[in-house]
């Protein structure tokens, strides 16, 4: 049995093409937004991705190129907070982020995948990956309860002795064992994995998403696992995108949005 703590690792971010967008803007009229994002903001492409999806809305790009728009927002800080307080959030959609979850629970992935619209999730698949041992998260209150941990651990790793005779006993490493059987095989052992196995997955998800799922999952009634992870993609997504992720107060680990169901 091995002990894990549940971690996040940020693989990917939006990147623009400036120059994509330089030429569109020169067929629109709108290469003065560019200037101006030359003179601060250039560096965070989310930002840009997000403000510029908002801008070729209304053709907001300068005053004057829609009659209808005779003065346009400057600072990009004052435009994002008036696409979340207006939950204008369709534009917010197109800002996608990656998370590598690594050592998360069955428990906290079974929650997880029911957050559909604007979600993307490739899982570790316990039908191909053997379980070699049983990696665990305990919270801090039980570790901290030794008769807890003894009777914890002695089944854990009974459990994975289990894994390791059922896997001699199918005889999975022997030499010319077709791979369906043994994915056969190994589909059946993990039913004796407890729900609390560390595993793995790749969640993409649109800023959109994210905002509506911290919050879900940082509340006070969520599940201790998910809300510590999304605690730290909380923690992640206001360095990322502070303009979009800034308008949060955060009381005793539950993330509380200005503006909710953007
Ligand atoms: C504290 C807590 C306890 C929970 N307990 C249980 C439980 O006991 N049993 C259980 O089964 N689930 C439970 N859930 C899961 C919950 O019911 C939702 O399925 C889950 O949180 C996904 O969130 P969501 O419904 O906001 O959908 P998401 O998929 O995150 O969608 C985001 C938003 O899009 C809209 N939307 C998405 N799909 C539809 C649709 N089909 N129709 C209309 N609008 C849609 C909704 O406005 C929704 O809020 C719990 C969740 C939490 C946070």
């Amino acid at each position: 049995m091995r002990n894990v703590d549940p971690e996040v690792f940020l693989v990917a971010r939006p990147q623009l093409d400036y120059d994509a967008l330089a030429a569109y803007l020169t067929e629109v009229g709108g290469s003065s937004w560019l200037e101006r994002l030359d003179q601060g903001h250039l560096d965070n492409d989310a930002l840009n991705l997000a403000e510029f999806a908002g801008r070729l809305c209304y053709r907001s790009w300068e005053p004057g190129l829609n009659p209808n728009v005779t003065r346009v927002r400057t600072d990009q800080d004052a435009y994002l907070a008036n696409i979340l307080s207006s939950a204008h959030g369709s534009v917010l959609e197109h800002v996608t982020f990656s998370f590598a979850l690594h050592n998360v629970s069955r428990v906290l992935t079974h929650e997880l995948v029911r957050h559909r619209p604007g979600a993307a999730i490739s899982q570790e698949s316990l039908r191909f990956v053997r379980l070699n041992d049983i990696p665990f998260w305990f919270p801090d209150w039980a570790t901290a309860d030794p008769e807890l941990m003894a009777r914890a651990t002695a089944m854990l790793e009974q459990m994975e002795q289990f894994q390791v005779w059922m896997a001699g006993h199918f005889g999975l490493d022997s030499e010319g064992l077709p791979f369906h059987e043994k994915k056969h095989k190994t589909s059946f052992m993990r039913r004796f994995a407890p729900d609390g196995v560390a595993t793995g997955l790749l969640w993409s998800a649109n800023i959109r998403t994210l905002r509506h799922t911290i919050e879900a999952r940082t509340d006070p009634g969520a599940e201790e696992e998910i809300r510590l992870l999304f605690g730290k993609i909380g923690d992640l997504m206001r360095a990322e995108a502070p303009a979009l992720f800034g308008d949060y107060t955060v009381q005793d680990g539950a993330w509380i949005p200005r503006w909710r169901k953007v």
